[in-house]
């Protein structure tokens, strides 16, 4: 089987740099994609989308009573403006932010220990002026780590704005060593618009060209992080296999869809699905690669899909002897808008063992990435493909079981944003 993964790591090679959605990184990582597809003599398409983007213009966290502490900050995106000079609150640690942690809150500025969907809702009931949320570990070597800037979605917003600020793990406890009473934050930032897009490109089924399947990757990567892990690795596995079907005609239409924006909300995917939603119909499956390549790691293939393609990936990897993990399960990517439309998914992924790969970070490098790992999981897929693509009959049914759609409507957040 003519998969190479020393291509597909040289490919990855020349993505490696920052490539932040909506910033000219971005469009690099899109443009080396581009010319890799044209070297093979095709012509890709490019579909470019909107997507929100936000600029931190300033920001400043202090504790001004009992001792003044200025604290590294980074601004939540999406987080709204703390006045024009601040606002100046008491301070209140409100742990896990439950009912009985808020009960003084209102009006303060509160550090929680940590922050998600349910946390947000109920600060913001309990009307907080604004929030600090400590990120990374205790350890971290400010030297050597990136305090992490993170944003709100759409979900979050839902309940309102609260401007709100990460700190490192350390400076949150150094603040609560000195029993903090009054603090002031310091937030401005612009909403706006950015450019990104999804590269796509087929080959045509010479015997069904109207089934497609699908295979997705996104080539963005989060701010500090070079992405090699999360997703060169994958937006390179999918161009190893182009190479293969152009080498092999497939039966059935092959769809290559590299996403753009997938780490700031699935944009990509959710601009492809909503674009192109007449021909959904034709879609079969979508298969996703996206984490790929460590060292010390395991293959797992989570199935968005009916039962039996699990027993299906079950006999198939025990017959060809490719260990692997396997669950049926949603898998935060760009599988997840095609199989709210209803397409099946199979993710492809290599989790890294515990330590020995670091996701959007500034060390998510190729270092713990090999070649062989790499074509390891590649031959995985092309050999899964062979038996989907070109059967003789497309075996999986196109139907998501019930409790994934549960599922998937939980994770896009449907009941609170009212969506369908
Ligand atoms: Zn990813």
């Amino acid at each position: 089987m003519d998969i190479k993964g020393k291509r597909i790591y040289d490919t990855m090679k020349k993505m490696n740099f920052i490539r932040l959605s909506t910033t000219e990184g971005e469009k690099s990582g899109a443009k080396v994609i581009t010319d890799e597809i044209k070297a093979m003599g095709l012509e890709p398409v490019f579909e470019d989308f909107k997507v929100p983007c936000y600029e931190i213009v300033n920001v400043k966290l202090e504790i001004t009573e009992p001792k003044y502490m200025l604290v590294e900050a980074k601004g939540y995106g999406y987080s709204g403006n703390a006045a024009k000079d601040g606002i100046t609150a008491d301070f209140a640690y409100v742990e896990a932010a439950e009912d009985i942690d808020l009960i003084d809150a209102e009006g303060k500025i509160v550090l929680v220990s940590n922050m998600g969907y349910e946390i947000y809702e109920r600060l913001a009931k309990a009307k907080v002026a604004g929030f600090i949320a400590p990120s990374g570990g205790y350890f971290d070597d400010p030297k050597k780590t990136d305090l992490d800037e993170r944003m709100l979605r759409k979900g979050h917003i839902t309940y309102g704005q609260i401007p709100g600020v990460s700190i490192r793990m350390k400076d949150a406890v150094k603040i609560l060593k000195t029993n903090p009473k009054k603090a002031k934050l310091t937030l401005e930032q612009k909403e706006e618009e950015g450019d990104s897009g999804n590269i796509i490109v087929e080959v045509k089924g010479t015997k069904h060209p109207d089934e497609v399947i699908v295979y997705t990757a996104h080539y963005d990567s989060v701010v500090f992080s070079k992405g090699m892990y999360d997703n060169a690795s994958g937006s390179a596995i999918l161009l190893e296999l182009l190479r293969y079907f152009l080498k092999n005609p497939p039966l059935r239409t092959v769809r290559f869809i590299w996403c753009g924006s997938e780490e700031r909300g699935l944009f990509g995917s959710k601009d492809y699905v909503k674009r192109h939603e007449e021909q959904l119909k034709d879609i079969k499956l979508c298969i996703n690669v996206d984490l790929a390549g460590p060292i010390i790691g395991r293959d797992t293939a989570i199935v968005l899909a009916e039962d039996k393609l699990c027993h299906m990936i079950e006999y198939m990897y025990k017959e060809v002897g490719h260990p692997m993990g396997l669950r049926q399960d949603i898998y935060s990517s760009d599988c997840i808008p095609f199989a709210d439309k209803g397409i099946p998914a199979v993710n492809f992924v290599r989790y890294g063992a515990p330590g020995a790969v670091s996701c959007h970070t500034r060390n998510d490098v190729l270092d713990v990435i090999s070649p062989k790992t790499l074509e390891n999981t590649a031959r995985f897929v092309a050999r899964f493909s062979e038996r989907t693509v070109n059967a003789y009959m497309f075996p999986v049914e196109r139907k998501i079981p019930d409790d994934l759609v549960e599922k998937i409507d939980k994770y896009l957040r449907k009941k609170q944003l009212k969506e369908d």
